[in-house]
């Protein structure tokens, strides 16, 4: 059992321990929590000692096979269950996982490194507020009459695709699940969900909540690595559609798998989201949405981080002072404890690279890197995997720091002076997730959003992901929407037509 009894709640501390004893080297299939077929295992970090939390199972195609079956065992039961009780179902499992918010919290804490107060709690809020949504769509799952002939009946039907595998990336787990899981159960599909292998054991657990409401097999819960057990699910023949949520270089091959099979696919890719700071805006709006807006308590790990923010010239230096300062204040620390801003990056691997940017930036002829705020001294979070906020400023608009995602804690600080240039700058991007406009001038806020190529454009404010509001990227940053009706109904249901001749 890992010992967290001097840094968590000590109410929650053996229920959180008995997650990990219970979780140890199972996930779930059929209802059961069982090992991998072949009983390999992978260590789950915790990012903020270094210590090894428990480990997960590391699934292969025998497993994929194995929760695929289960899940396509289970469909032609779900898929008959009339559509308001599979609603019921879903919306009582917003309640048990509500029971559970505190535990689920702290399991994510520990296994990701993202601070409790600031990032876990809203997490799992967020995902029961999704979950409860969808259960209330239940009923719009309908279709359409046409106006054909009059003696000739015609209308649509929505039906369930089959079995759904949904893959999950480590940084908002929980409610990248619930996008995807809630309106595929809802529309009356089977779920294996592919866990992310870095941060498994509250999606596993949440899951594992929901599961008991459901009949058997309905949804599953594999984890593995992506070449191992992803990339088997997702060749894996009964599977009807993927939903992915993660890299674009691992979306790339997915499309091309799903291409080869002819499936539907649903990628949430990356993204290196602009931030355009009129003179007009109200400056500590702005540097209260910058640091929202940049996902700083979350160590930037976001794919809509506002990673690049274009302030007006006039604004620039008084902007970045700003920036500065009340970076400064955010406590950089143990993400169980109450007091922590800001908690770890999510592996070695992730800080190596983010490293590897910020060195290059230092190199960089005419930019300047400032880190803001203290790395924690505690000696027991000596080994843990913090970072510094970081501004870089200064930087020819073609550096990578300026064009590749770092999905970390730092962000790239540009003048402009003309409307038209810094538009054009800020959609020269392969990617289009998000974008944001700091102005109270309606004209040129309206002006912008009209001209600003991105899947989700807010104006004077910096949210995150909301339910019922569509949420999904153009360009490279993906494919289709989530979060709303019309993600559940285009994604997650295929339509037919009926015909009848009543003559
Ligand atoms: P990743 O692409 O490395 O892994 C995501 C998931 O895919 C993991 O579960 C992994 O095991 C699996 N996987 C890896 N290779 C696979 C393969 N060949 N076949 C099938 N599955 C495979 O991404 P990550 O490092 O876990 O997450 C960070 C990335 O996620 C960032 O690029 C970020 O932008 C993206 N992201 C996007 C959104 C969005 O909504 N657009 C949200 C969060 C994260």
């Amino acid at each position: 059992m890992i010992n967290i009894a001097t840094r968590i709640n000590p109410a929650i501390a053996p229920a959180v321990s008995d997650v990990f004893t219970q979780l140890q080297g199972r996930h779930l299939v059929g209802n059961a929590l069982v090992p991998a077929v072949a009983g390999a295992t992978l260590d789950v970090i915790d990012p903020a000692t270094g210590a090894v939390l428990a480990a997960a199972p590391a699934a292969t195609a025998d497993d994929v096979a194995r929760a695929v079956e289960s899940a396509s065992a289970a469909f032609p039961g779900w898929a008959a269950t009339p559509a308001r009780q599979r609603g019921k179902l879903i919306a009582e499992a917003a309640r048990v996982i509500a029971g559970r918010s505190d535990v689920i919290s702290a399991v994510l804490a520990l296994e990701t490194g993202k601070a409790i107060r600031t990032e876990c709690r809203g997490e799992v809020a967020t995902a029961i507020d999704i979950v409860t949504m969808y259960a209330g769509l239940a009923s719009e799952l309908k279709g359409e009459t046409l106006p054909f002939d009059p003696q000739i009946l015609t209308y649509t039907s929505r039906e369930p695709l089959g079995v759904v595998a949904a893959i999950l990336p480590w940084n908002v787990p929980l409610v990248l699940m619930m996008l995807k899981i809630a309106p595929a159960l809802v529309a009356g599909n089977t779920v294996v969900v592919k866990a992310s292998e870095e941060a498994p054991f509250a999606t596993i657990e949440m899951a594992r909540l929901m599961a008991e409401l459901l009949p058997a097999g309905v949804l599953n819960v594999i984890c593995g690595t992506g070449r191992d057990c992803g990339s088997a699910l997702v060749e894996h023949p009964a599977v009807a559609k993927v939903t992915f949520t993660g890299s674009q270089a691992v979306g790339e091959l997915i499309y091309q798998t799903a291409a080869r099979k002819i499936i539907p696919v649903s990628l949430e890719l990356g993204g290196k989201s602009p931030m355009i700071v009129y003179p007009d805006a109200d400056m500590t709006r702005v540097i209260a949405g910058a640091i929202a807006g940049m996902r700083f308590t979350r160590q930037g790990q976001s794919c809509t981080a506002a990673s690049r923010i274009y302030v007006h010239s006039t604004l620039i230096a008084s902007f970045i002072a700003q920036l500065k300062d009340a970076l400064a204040k955010l406590v950089i620390g143990d993400p169980l404890d109450e007091a922590t801003d800001i908690g770890t990056v999510i592996s070695a691997r992730q800080k190596a690279k983010i490293e590897s940017y910020l060195a290059l930036g230092e190199r960089t002829a005419g930019a300047q890197v400032a880190r803001c705020g203290e790395i924690p001294r505690a000696s027991h979070l000596k080994d843990g995997l913090y970072l510094q906020p970081t501004i870089v400023t200064g930087l020819p608009e073609d550096s990578p720091l300026m064009r590749e995602e770092i999905f970390g804690p730092v962000v790239c600080v540009q003048p402009w002076d003309d409307e038209d240039d810094v538009i054009a700058r800020a959609n020269d991007s392969d990617f289009g997730l998000a974008a944001t406009v700091w102005t109270h001038d309606l004209r040129k806020a309206l002006r912008a959003v009209q001209r600003l190529d991105a899947g989700y454009v807010q104006v004077n404010q910096n949210l995150t992901i909301q339910p019922n509001l569509s949420y999904g990227g153009f360009r490279k940053s993906g494919l289709g929407k989530e979060a709303s009706l019309e993600a559940m109904l285009e994604h997650f249901t295929k339509k037919k037509t009926v015909v009848i001749d009543m003559r």
